[in-house]
């Protein structure tokens, strides 16, 4: 009988947690000039502080995230603060509309040159004083950004001497900063949120845009060596928002095959929520490279019911006819609160998915592995 050395199926979430009340209530204060910033900043510390500790002792993950406690949102952090001085919300920005009607905006540029006010290591170096346990960090896509300025698609006021190609440049460059940055001060992994891949066969069928938008994050991930690379990846969903989608009827399918063409090595793919689990599984398997490691969303943020350790277990097991177990790794489909103001989930109901996803996810490696005795 051969002996095979134990392989460990990882665990990841995807970053965010729904924040506390005296946050919420902080923020909108200091928005509303009766809460100074002193007091919003220690508030944020502590919600900071009791995500990451309430994660890693009530959940046991191995890899933590801050929760995006201080994050406005998944989307628009790097140039929040600029908004009114180079970006402006009006009619003519990139609109998201969700399938009960909601819609978020990005804002658009109206002032050159593009570029951050804020780069997520700002988020890793505080959580860093509360953890010794591997942080996660996720960041923002240079295609999503990418729609800030976009004049030919959207009716934008094109800025005087700023063609679509700087622009483009100074994108890259900005996300280039923020993802190296994030590797510099010790982010376990970085993960870029590319909700905007599934969105985009929405508003252009053809696919065009899609590739567009491989295309500008390739240009800013082949600044980073094949080891770098290793430290990166990606997260695709049908984009969930206050319990409701953006693009939960786009065919998946058709993402996939130009998803795997992204020049890094993990991708943190929405799987659960599906009804055809195994078309998507089999496109997987026909896409996937052999250095890829696939981490499969086991449980569904949007669903309120809680899944048990068992149920999560199948959907490895199930996935493990599909995934080498050498390249396979469990995650949940998506962030519980992308956005800060969403409270659709409890935090309590947010943690015992989590310890449901960490423990089914034990429970299918041992199977996984004696199977292989
Ligand atoms: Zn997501």
């Amino acid at each position: 009988m051969t002996q095979h050395k134990w392989v460990s199926i990882p665990s990841e979430g995807i970053g965010s947690i729904p924040r506390p009340d005296n946050l919420l209530e902080a923020t909108i204060g200091y928005e509303s000039d009766v809460v100074p910033r002193e007091v919003l900043y220690q508030t944020q510390l502590n919600a900071t502080e009791t995500t990451l500790r309430e994660l890693d002792e009530l959940t046991h993950s191995e890899v933590l995230t801050d929760g995006e406690q201080t994050k406005p949102s998944f989307l628009t952090y790097p140039i929040y603060e600029l908004i009114n001085k180079s970006y402006r919300f009006d009619d003519k920005c990139f609109k998201i509309t969700f399938s009960d009607g909601h819609v978020r905006t990005l804002p658009r540029l109206i002032k050159a040159p593009f570029q951050y006010a804020t780069y997520a290591h700002k988020y890793l170096d505080v959580a860093k004083k509360f953890t010794k346990k591997p942080i996660k960090q996720a960041i923002i896509t240079a295609s999503a950004l990418s729609m800030v300025y976009l004049p030919t698609l959207f009716n934008m006021t094109a800025i005087e001497n700023y063609s679509r190609e700087e622009f483009l440049q100074d994108l890259c460059n900005e996300c280039e900063k923020d993802i190296r940055l994030c590797l510099t001060h010790g982010a376990h992994t970085v993960q870029l949120d590319f909700t905007e891949a599934r969105l985009s066969l929405k508003i252009d069928p053809t696919g065009h845009l899609l590739k567009e938008f491989i295309s500008i994050n390739n240009r800013v991930l082949d600044r980073f060596t094949p080891e770098e690379q290793k430290k990166i990846g990606v997260h695709v969903c049908p984009g969930g928002d206050c319990d409701s989608y953006h693009s939960y009827k786009i065919d998946y399918t058709l993402v996939l095959p130009d998803l795997f063409q992204l020049h890094l090595r993990n991708f943190y793919l929405q799987l659960s929520s599906e009804k055809d689990r195994v078309k998507i599984l089999n496109c997987i398997k026909q896409y996937m490279k052999p250095h890829h490691r696939i981490f499969v969303g086991v449980i569904d943020p949007i669903n309120p019911e809680i899944e048990t350790a068992q149920a999560v277990r199948d959907r490895i097991l199930e996935a493990a006819q599909y995934i080498p177990l050498e390249q396979m790794g469990t995650t949940d489909d998506c962030g519980y609160s992308p956005f800060a103001d969403d409270r659709s989930r409890s935090r309590k109901t947010c943690y015992e998915k989590v310890k449901a996803r960490i423990q089914g996810t034990k429970l299918a490696e041992q199977i996984l592995n004696f199977g292989r005795a």
